[in-house]
């Protein structure tokens, strides 16, 4: 079974309500997973954790944020549909970068 089942099994599962709250949650992780890594690279109020629990904890709330965005793309939109934006915004960057 490839990811996109898998995500498309969960998604049906536990719909919309649920995985749109849990994405919530998710990001809030995220964030604070993200400031850790920069209190422990010295930026802002010093953490007891170290260098490689802090980097372990952004990956797994990099992985848990991606699940539930896939989750949300495929129980509202279209994955060409975000892949298509994907491509737009990331292409109207790189213009901006050259005109620097
Ligand atoms: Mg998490």
């Amino acid at each position: 079974m490839d990811e996109a089942e898998k995500i498309k099994i969960i998604a049906e599962h536990y719909g919309y309500d649920s995985q749109s709250r849990q994405c919530i949650e998710e990001m809030a992780e995220l964030t604070q997973a993200i400031n850790k890594w920069w209190r422990v690279c010295g930026n802002g109020q010093r953490t007891e954790k170290s260098i490689a629990e802090c980097r372990d904890n952004l990956v797994e709330e990099i992985a848990d944020v991606q699940i539930m965005l896939w989750q949300i793309e495929y129980l509202l939109l279209s994955t060409p549909e975000v892949n298509q934006m994907i491509t737009q915004k990331l292409n109207r960057q790189l213009e901006r970068i050259k005109r620097e």
